[in-house]
């Protein structure tokens, strides 16, 4: 897709602004506008619709769709005006991936692995809580930093320009995609599988699951021919034990979200 390419001036060294910016955030910066990240992944993400073979088998799209939409609504009230939107990708990885905007893609090999929606629901889970958590742009903008464009986009980002996309692309390397290709730290691993736990159990899904589903990924490596998702994701094994530590704060989640369907669903609750 074509972006109209403003030029940015690098400007003297604006430590001010670049503070300015770079503070507001708990877990790392956020230079690039939101919308603009969203924008350029949802083109991404029709680009790869039509470039990768999108799966007819209709129990694995309904059954992504069933669980995406349950997900969904579990992080509705932080995220109300996001359009999610869940394709399932025939192919043999697996893999999964979700970018800003809502766009989630899972592909044929993962749903083989996975034997139940709640393991299924970790994974997506998961990769709904990068978007929550905005670590595309966090990721991107680290990159943007190390290389010594973070004030050019900074500043370009502050007076509502339109950011050089040639910037934005240089981080990303040719040819990756965001939130696809682009590995994310182990922090932003570990973080979107303590948040995904809570929101699949928020969900109504077994949180236990995680476990499962982790080990049989390890399986799977043991076996020899690594699963896609492991390139860019931290070894099973490391995740297994921090996941059964937050299941007793995923099942208080669900204890909690089951108390406010109940009120709700009786007009108990005003909202
Ligand atoms: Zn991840």
């Amino acid at each position: 897709m074509k972006f109209p390419v403003r030029r940015i001036k690098v400007l003297f060294a604006s430590v001010f602004l670049s503070a300015a910016l770079f503070s507001g955030c708990a877990s790392g910066p956020q230079l690039l506008p939101e919308s603009y990240l969203e924008n350029m992944a949802v083109g991404q993400f029709a680009q790869m619709k039509e470039e990768l073979p999108v799966s007819r088998n209709r129990a694995h799209v309904q059954q992504v769709e069933r669980i995406g939409a349950r997900l969904a609504a579990a992080v509705a009230d932080e995220m109300p005006d996001m359009e999610w939107e869940f394709v399932v990708f025939d192919d043999p990885s697996i893999n999964a991936f979700a970018m800003p905007g809502g766009k989630v893609g899972v592909f044929t090999g993962l749903i083989e692995l996975s034997e139940s929606d709640d393991e299924l629901a970790v994974v997506i889970g998961h990769e709904i809580a990068h978007v929550q958590q905005r670590h595309a742009n966090q990721r991107l903008s680290a990159e943007l930093i190390r290389m010594g464009l973070g004030v050019a986009v900074a500043y370009g980002a502050s007076r509502q320009d339109q950011v050089d996309p040639n910037l934005i692309m240089a981080a990303y390397g040719l040819g990756s995609q965001v939130g696809v290709m682009l590995p994310y730290s182990r922090h932003h691993e570990y973080e979107a599988d303590y948040k995904g736990l809570l929101i699949m159990a928020r969900a109504g899904y077994d949180p236990h699951a995680a476990v499962a589903f982790w080990e049989k990924m390890e399986a799977a490596a043991s076996r020899g021919g690594v699963p896609e998702y492991l390139s860019t994701h931290p070894a099973p094994g490391n995740r297994i034990a921090r996941l059964k530590a937050a299941i007793p704060d995923a099942l208080r989640e669900q204890e909690h979200a089951e108390a406010q369907n109940f009120l709700r669903e009786r007009g108990l609750l005003d909202d």
